[in-house]
């Protein structure tokens, strides 16, 4: 993945333009969520959350990407990021990762989010797969948290990682990071979901981030598939992604991707976000 390079602290305006398309992304989500079933073919989702962003006044930026042409990437079961949609039909107990980002007005947002679906004849599958998906969401909530009193950004990878290694036995991929976000949808500085010794840039106003893990069942080699974007586990075992774009501002921090900016999640680790004046 290349970063463009530039500054990577907004200004207080900057910060009020990136409130509107974080939004909308999280609309796109939304409507993935209650569209989710088994029946439903990946592209039927990647439509749902096209209209929602097209119905908002945005552009889908993953169709920016060169080489790209859906609105959502749909990542299913072994998959951890960049599947294709298509015509694979979800079935009962899929675990699906949906990644979506709106652009409008020139600002970007990028989320995801993960289901596993219900499935009544296998119902120790589907508690395995919900574990997986539920602690990923949590290292994300940890990493967020991390974020509201951090430093340095290292700090960030530090507490998700902390965080799944005391949930069991768990793999973080390590073969891609988060990312800065702002008038592209990647921008410098990569967010590790692990620690590392470096310290990253300091966190200050104006850093705005997606923090991303990816965790598996399983190993942490991936291989991509011949599509030339398909990421899978190299063991075949079971992923989970999570993401928000988060803004680090005067007043605190504010989940950009999330409706009640972050509030619910964070509750119960003690972080109140502040929103964007
Ligand atoms: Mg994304
Ligand atoms: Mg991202």
């Amino acid at each position: 993945m290349a970063f463009r390079r530039s500054g990577i602290y907004k200004t207080a305006d900057e910060l009020r333009r990136l409130v509107a398309p974080g939004l909308l992304t999280a609309a796109s989500l939304d409507a993935v969520q209650s569209a989710v079933r088994p029946g439903v073919s990946t592209l039927e989702l990647d439509a749902v959350a096209e209209a929602v962003i097209r119905d908002g006044g945005g552009e889908p930026n993953f169709m920016l990407v060169p080489g790209y042409r859906h609105t959502v990437c749909a990542s299913v079961g072994d998959e951890v990021v960049h599947g294709i949609p298509g015509s694979r039909v979800l079935a009962a107990g899929d675990l699906v990762s949906v990644d979506s980002g709106a652009q409008l007005d020139g600002w970007n947002g990028d989320s995801a989010r993960s289901f596993v679906l219900d499935d009544a004849d296998r119902p120790d599958v589907v508690a395995e797969r919900r574990r997986l998906n539920e602690v990923t969401e949590q290292s994300l909530w940890h990493g967020i948290a991390a974020l509201a009193s951090a430093s340095h950004l290292n700090e960030v990878g530090g507490a998700i990682e902390d965080y799944i290694d005391g949930q069991g036995d768990f793999g973080i991929i390590e073969d891609y990071t988060g990312h800065g976000i702002g008038r592209s949808m990647h921008e410098d500085p990569p967010v590790f979901n692990y620690r590392v010794r470096g310290r990253g840039p300091a966190v200050r106003p104006g850093l705005v981030i997606a923090i991303e893990p990816m965790v598996t069942s399983g190993g942490i080699d991936t291989v991509t598939h011949d599509d030339g974007w398909t990421v899978s586990t190299r063991d075949g075992s079971m992923a989970a992604h999570w993401e928000h774009s988060i803004a680090v501002h005067d007043g605190g921090i504010w989940v950009l991707t999330a409706q009640d900016g972050g509030a619910a999640g964070l509750a119960p680790l003690g972080v109140t976000p502040v929103p964007i004046a």
